[in-house]
């Protein structure tokens, strides 16, 4: 039944004393009964996984925990974690929507037969709020797919000239509403203005070296320490300070990846001089996560190269091409990798590393002028 055993760690919230399970008098976030009404929709889903997390984080409750749709795991301080690797609903469609812990675990020990499984929830659920949509396809998620997303998460200091004369509570509203991503400030970090910046020693009588180099606002960037609120009004120049998480459904972002990913390898193949492109995507021979884009064979009119991001460095490989050329039997070229000679990265006999896009167009022509002469 299983095509293999599950040994992954499970990682517990931090939960010394285990508490009986015990719905009396608890709210409907609680019981099993509020949690199977939340499942009717996904807003609904979505703001019972907010109820618990505020009445956790911030009320400090106790909570009973549950496991819900097979997937996912909500547990006593607020979290909803999801499980990642054995995921039980994929294994037993027939798991109930909404399990006490011990009737979640009693379900998979009866279910899991003589192998023992193990199964690791990620501390966060990963779960778009019902109003994101996804770049790629422009739908968003329901309680049938909410799991299969893949999110990207970045900061970004966006430009808030639209907003001069109106309030940063309205710059924010503005940003809440938006159905590309989630878009939130932080108030340690809100807004960044060249007349912010103040050059003036912080401690102007230092008691110790570091002291001296450090000035009263090196960036321009302000925040609530300094008095921003919701009030301020936003000035020409004005930049904000995002956090924004994008959310694509696990083909979509697969899509994505490989089309961007292809279009800035065309690129500098082109630039190269390489004319007769064409480019087939293969597996990341380095790392297979969602968030690394895949791999390309790219024939030319000289044969195929392999290329494809290995962390910092783009991985460029022209073994094909040397099998190619001796397979026809014409004369070997001399060794490719001689151009390489004075570059002191990571290199084999038919492989280099180059550190960035410009070093791999500028690695790339050489192998095309080598080639075409
Ligand atoms: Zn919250
Ligand atoms: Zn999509
Ligand atoms: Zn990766
Ligand atoms: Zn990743």
């Amino acid at each position: 039944m299983f095509e293999r055993e599950v040994s992954d760690v499970i990682k517990f919230s931090i939960d010394k004393k285990q508490k009986e399970h015990n719905e009396e008098g608890q709210p409907w976030y609680d019981t099993k009964e509020g949690i199977l009404n939340s499942l009717k929709s996904f807003p609904d889903l979505v703001q019972m996984i907010e109820e618990r997390h505020t009445a956790g984080y911030c009320r400090n409750e106790r909570l009973n925990q549950f496991y819900v749709l097979g997937r996912y795991w909500l547990d006593s301080c607020g979290n909803c974690c999801k499980a990642q690797g054995f995921i039980p609903k994929e294994q037993f469609a027939d798991i109930p929507d909404v399990l006490t812990k011990d009737e979640f675990w009693d379900f998979i020990k009866k279910h899991q037969e003589d192998k023992e499984l193990m199964i690791s929830f990620v501390l966060q659920s990963d779960m778009p709020l019902p109003n994101i949509t996804c770049p790629v396809c422009g739908k968003g998620w329901d309680i049938q797919n909410c799991h299969d997303t893949v999110v990207w998460h970045k900061t970004d200091a966006i430009s808030l000239t639209d907003f001069v004369g109106k309030t940063l509570g309205q710059v924010k509203q503005h940003y809440n509403q938006l159905t590309n991503a989630i878009y939130r400030m932080q108030s340690d970090i809100l807004i960044r203005n060249d007349r912010f910046i103040d050059l003036s020693p912080k401690y102007p009588k230092p008691e110790h070296d570091w002291q001296k180099r450090i000035v009263k606002n090196q960036n321009g960037w302000v925040s609530e320490k300094d008095g921003i609120t919701d009030d301020y009004v936003i000035q020409k120049g004005d930049e904000g300070f995002f956090n924004i998480w994008a959310y694509y459904h696990g083909v979509c972002n697969r899509e994505h990846l490989e089309k961007t990913e292809e279009q800035e390898f065309r690129k500098i193949f082109e630039k190269a001089g390489f004319q007769d492109i064409r480019m087939s995507a293969i597996l990341n021979q380095y790392c297979g996560c969602d968030h690394c884009a895949p791999w390309f064979n790219v024939n030319t009119e000289f044969g195929t190269i392999t290329i494809g991001w290995r962390k910092r460095v783009i991985n460029i490989d022209w073994s094909k091409v040397e099998e190619a050329s001796q397979a026809c039997g014409e004369f070997p070229k001399p060794n490719i990798i001689s151009l390489f000679a004075d570059e002191d990265v990571t290199k084999g006999q038919a492989y280099i590393h180059a550190w960035g896009w410009e070093k791999a167009q500028d690695y790339l022509s050489r192998i095309h002028s080598h080639l075409a002469s």
